[in-house]
Order: structure tokens, then sequence, then C-alpha cells
């Protein structure tokens, strides 16, 4: 029995739940569903991710409606093939991925997944945070996939596409960052569908210039993405030998494109000098393959979020594993024992 009104109490409890659930084929049961949440029970969203999770491993399950706040969920094995699911809205698409990817990477053959949905939404990993940031740095923990994208998705219609291959694991290898590292470039990607060129360029030159102050030499791409929906944003990351930091901001009618691109190298600049080694959404995404990955993985945050306090509880509940937290310096070091 998972407590959904835990830490935070909200849709990533119910996502990882019932991944970890098909991957460890152990029925559970989720009671109080976004308990935290104004408006409580699976949102449309979450629904399409569990209902994607169900397709891919035939699960029995009650209470799998809108509204719901009680799930039961019993898992089979996960079949491979081709899938096709559509969000039907501007749902976040990298969220339904990576609880797809999390079920699935221990299947006996690849699984393709095509969805259609929102790329770039609030509150999610943007599209290139999923490409450039979180599956280069689960596939130095071993998980083989490959991704395209089609069309960008945007709030409120949505209409993205995209897909995603699972491939088979063969070994999952423990994640070892314990050191501050150095980073002295900085990538990133402009978005931009729908909307005049200025904002673009004017995001970008506030980005470079913001980075310029702390020396990092900054290579950003404009893309004019093709899309059936209108927006903006920029994705930017920062490699060293052993891992990569990333940091997200979507445009929005109230913010001009300078501060968009100022506020996003400012994160960035914010995580490399704390001292992290995986950046404060990173680490909520990867922790349950570190838990699943050998003994010990290590990393440095810059600070605990409620998803990485609320997913460490709810993993416990699966492995037995343990998360040592202590201060390091300016951030916060993880030993995933
Ligand atoms: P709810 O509607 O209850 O908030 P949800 O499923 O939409 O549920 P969360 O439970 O808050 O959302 O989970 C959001 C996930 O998106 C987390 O894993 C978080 O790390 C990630 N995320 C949010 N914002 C960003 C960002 N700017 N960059 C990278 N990842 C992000």
């Amino acid at each position: 029995m998972i407590d959904g009104s835990y830490g935070e109490g909200g849709g990533q409890i119910v996502r990882t739940a019932v991944a970890l659930s098909v991957l460890t084929k152990q029925p559970i049961e989720i009671t109080d569903i976004r308990a935290g949440r104004p408006i409580p029970g699976l949102r449309p969203q979450h629904y399409t991710a569990l209902s994607c999770i169900r397709t891919i491993c035939d699960a029995e399950v009650e209470g799998l409606s809108v509204h719901s706040t009680n799930l039961k969920f019993t898992p089979h094995d996960v079949k491979p093939g081709v899938y096709t699911f559509d969000i039907g809205t501007a749902g976040s698409m990298t969220l339904v991925f990576q609880a797809c990817l999390l079920s699935a990477f221990h299947a006996s053959a690849p699984l393709t997944i095509i969805l259609r949905g929102g790329t770039d939404v609030r509150w999610a990993p943007s599209w290139d945070y999923f490409a450039h940031v979180f599956l280069p740095l689960i596939s130095k923990i071993g998980i083989r996939t490959d991704t395209q994208l089609l069309r960008r998705g945007y709030y409120p219609t949505g209409g993205g596409e995209a897909t995603l291959t699972i491939h088979p694991v063969e070994k999952l290898i423990p994640f070892s960052a314990q050191e501050p590292q150095s980073f002295t470039e900085m990538s990133g990607i402009i978005h931009r569908a729908n909307l005049p060129d200025h904002i673009s360029t004017r995001m970008k030159h506030a980005a470079i210039k913001t980075a310029m102050k702390r020396n990092l030499r900054s290579s950003i791409q404009i893309e004019t993405a093709p899309s059936s929906s209108t927006g903006t944003g920029i994705t930017l990351w920062s490699e060293s030998d052993q891992t990569i930091l990333g940091s997200v901001v979507l445009g929005e009618k109230t913010l001009s494109a300078e501060a968009v691109g100022e506020t996003a190298a400012n994160h960035l600049i914010q995580e490399i000098s704390s001292g992290a080694t995986l950046d404060c959404y990173a680490i909520d995404q990867i922790l349950p393959y570190l838990a699943l990955a050998p003994k010990p993985s290590t990393c440095l945050i810059r600070e605990i979020s409620n998803h990485t306090q609320t997913n460490m509880w709810l993993i416990k509940q699966f492995f037995s594993v343990d998360f040592e937290v202590t201060p390091q310096q300016n951030a916060v070091r993880i030993v995933v024992k």
C-alpha cells in the first residue's frame, strides 16, 4: 500500500510507483492520490501515463479514471513492440516517456513508443532537457535508448510528436561523481514555433552575456520548430567528463526574451557554483536508476527538493536501499548504498 499523499503528494509518486510495480512485478495499491494538490486525484496527464504503462504490460487495474484517488495495479510482463499513444492535450510527453522507460528497460526486446502531446510544458522536463540531459545521464548508468523529435507541442493544444525506443539493458553501472567538476562550456537549444525571429535572437544574446560573466564559452542553436501550436523556450546544459547539469526556462507572455535567456543561464551557473554534479531536477528523475544499479552511487546536489525526498521514501517501499545524505561545502552529498 503506497500513501499517495506523502511529501508533496503529487503526480510523480503515482507514475514512479506504477513503473516500479512493473519493474519489480509487484502488485500495488496507491491511496490518497495527489492529496497535496488543489484538485486531488488523477488528472488527464496522469491518467494517460498510467494507461500507457497498463497497455505495455497488459496490467489489471482498478480505479484508473480521471479524479480517482485510489488505484490498484497488478502488472504482467512488458510486451516488446511498437506502441502509439496520444495524450490528447499538451500534457507532458517527457513525463510519460520517463514512466514508460522506467517500467520497460528490463524487457526482453526493444519497445518503441510513439507519443503525441506537449513537448515543452511547465513543471516538467523540456524536450531538450530529456534528450540532452536526462537520457545522456542515464546512459552513463547503462540505459540505452534512441529518440527522435518530430514536432514540438505547446500549451494548450499540444500536437507535439516524438518517439522513444527502449533497448533491453545489458548491465547497470553505478554513477560516481563525488567531487565538484570543471565546467567550461555551456550548450543550448532555443526553440521557437510561430513566433518572430527576434525573440530567439534576444534570448540567445542574454544567455550568452550571462554565461560570459562566469567565463563559460557558449554554443546555442536556434531551432525554428515545426508545430501546430505556439511557444518558445530555452534549455541549457554543461558537461564535464563525468556528468551533465541542465537548466530549463519556458517562454511566457509576461516574460521578456532577455529575462528567459538570462534566467536560464543564471540557473545553470547557480548549479555549477554550488559544486553540484547533478542538478536539482535530475536527481529526483535519476534516483530509481541509482537504486537499481550496483552500489554505491554518489553525487552532489545543490539542495534536496521535496520530489527528491519523496522519491527516496518511495524507492525504499520497493527495494532494500539506503540514501546517505550529508552536507558537503555548498552542496549536499548523496550516497546510494
Ligand atoms: P502534479 O500535477 O501533481 O504536480 P506532475 O506529475 O505534473 O504532478 P510532479 O509530480 O511535480 O508533476 O513531477 C514533475 C517532474 O518534472 C519532476 O520529476 C521534476 O523533476 C520534473 N521537472 C519539473 N520542472 C522541471 C524543470 N524545469 N527541468 C527539469 N525537470 C523538471
